[in-house]
């Protein structure tokens, strides 16, 4: 499929998909299209895998995520088919990397701290139970028994067995791996600053897609182009008018702590109103998360640090002794349905795969699913069809009918 593009006297050989960064989405799909006999380039303005991807604490959450709103619904689909995917996605992630990612099937728990919450819990219960959602009530004394280093003053908890979680920074140094050893050419220090386009040869005479120009001046000749660059995604300043990329910013600071003998003190996720603590295997201890709407503010706010580190010694009292290793800050791509984008744009050739959200870690399997069939013309079962138009980012086109329609 590979092919010769001309432009601005240039004769390059150009490659079937260039993928406009290099996070867990653009790094997942390009690893499926390799495997589908794509060639592949993806283009990272930094370091592979240094964006949102590496700071998100890798909970694979439909359960714990629910909303009870016509948006949440969709979202919980979309959650829930991913998250089915993500047991095989991970085994074959890492039998290619033959690396592990630290793939979780402890469950979670959801934890109320006072009488409030309890109420709170309960209704989250009733919800869950009307969806069909695997959720059962524990006393608190049985929330204990299974995580003993909980607080004693938690009223009530959910047990979630089907939350799982994955250690992003594994998953991407994997996923490196595997792209890397599927022919993916992987290029950082690449930042695209341009879509070029040229004259089609046919009788219509259309400008049709031919590359990326990179800042330097390089032009990365590709027959199809994707947008995965998150967060920055709506901010490229190389989108032709006619493609809407409503993606913002949600800015979310987490934490790591570690105990220094090596073992977490819990096994589960533990989650309590806006706080939760997600435990690795190696003794850390994830805490996360702030949600703010302050743009691209990398600077970390003691306040926000206070505020989580409280939390979590409320729920674990142990966190007090644990080492404090690292604050990360992340940039959530938002959309205003909170839905991806997902597929082809208004500008023929041009695909959208980006604006995931809370949930990019848990969408990574599906959305690469999804989009490298429609890349690759292969058809999807009448499920995941319908999975993909709800995510089609023409809906926030001038003109469009709306989200959902
Ligand atoms: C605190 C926090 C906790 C989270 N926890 C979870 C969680 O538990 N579970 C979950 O599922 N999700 C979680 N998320 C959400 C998740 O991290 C994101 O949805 C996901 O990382 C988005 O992946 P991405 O590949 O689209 O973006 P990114 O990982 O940000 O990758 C985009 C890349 O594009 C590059 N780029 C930008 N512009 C250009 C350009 N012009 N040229 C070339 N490259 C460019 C960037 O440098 C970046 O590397 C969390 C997010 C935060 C902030």
């Amino acid at each position: 499929m590979a092919t010769e593009v001309g432009a601005g006297g240039e004769r390059k050989r150009g490659v079937d998909v260039a993928i406009i960064g290099g996070g867990i989405i653009g790094l997942s799909l390009a690893w499926r299209l390799a495997a589908r006999g794509c060639s592949v380039c993806v283009l990272e303005r930094e370091e592979i895998g240094s964006g949102t991807s590496s700071v998100a604490a890798g909970m694979l959450a439909p359960v714990s995520e629910v909303e009870s709103s016509e948006q949440g619904r969709r979202a919980l689909a979309l959650a829930l088919r991913s998250a089915a995917l993500w047991e095989g996605f991970a085994q074959e992630l890492e039998a290619a990397a033959e690396a592990s990612i630290g793939h979780s099937q402890a469950g979670t728990l959801m934890v109320a701290r006072d009488e409030d919450e309890a109420r709170e819990l309960e209704r989250q219960l009733e919800l869950r139970s009307a969806l069909g959602l695997r959720a059962s009530r524990l006393l608190p004394s049985e929330a204990r028994a299974l995580e003993p280093a909980l607080a004693p003053v938690i009223r009530l908890a959910l047990e979630l067995p089907g939350d799982h979680s994955v250690d992003p920074p594994a998953v991407l140094a994997a996923l490196r791996s595997a792209c890397e050893r599927a022919g993916v050419q992987l290029r950082c220090r690449s930042e695209a600053v341009g879509l070029e386009q040229r004259s089609d040869q046919g009788a219509e005479r259309t400008r049709v897609l031919a590359g990326v120009r990179l800042a330097g001046g390089e032009l990365v000749a590709a027959e199809r182009v994707v947008i995965a660059a998150g967060a920055w995604s709506g901010a490229l300043g190389l989108l032709p008018e006619q493609v809407a990329v409503p993606v913002r910013p949600v800015r979310g600071e987490l934490l790591w702590l570690r105990d220094p003998s090596g073992s977490a003190p819990l096994r589960r996720s533990i989650r309590a109103g806006r706080v939760y603590l997600v435990p690795r295997s190696d003794g850390r201890v994830i805490v996360g998360a702030s949600m703010e709407e302050r743009g691209f503010e990398r600077s970390p706010r003691a306040g926000t640090v206070y505020e989580l580190l409280r939390a979590a010694y409320e729920l674990v009292p142990a966190t007090y002794e644990l080492r404090f290793e690292r604050v990360l800050v992340g940039f959530r791509p938002g959309t205003p349905d909170n839905l991806p984008l997902l597929g082809e744009s208004a500008l023929q050739r041009l695909y959208l795969a980006t604006g995931h959200f809370r949930n990019g870690v848990l969408l990574a399997a599906l959305s690469a699913r999804l989009l490298c069939a429609m890349i690759c013309g292969e058809a999807l079962d009448a499920a995941d069809a319908q999975l993909l138009a709800s995510c089609d980012p023409k809906r926030f086109a001038a003109g469009a009918a709306g989200p959902g329609s």
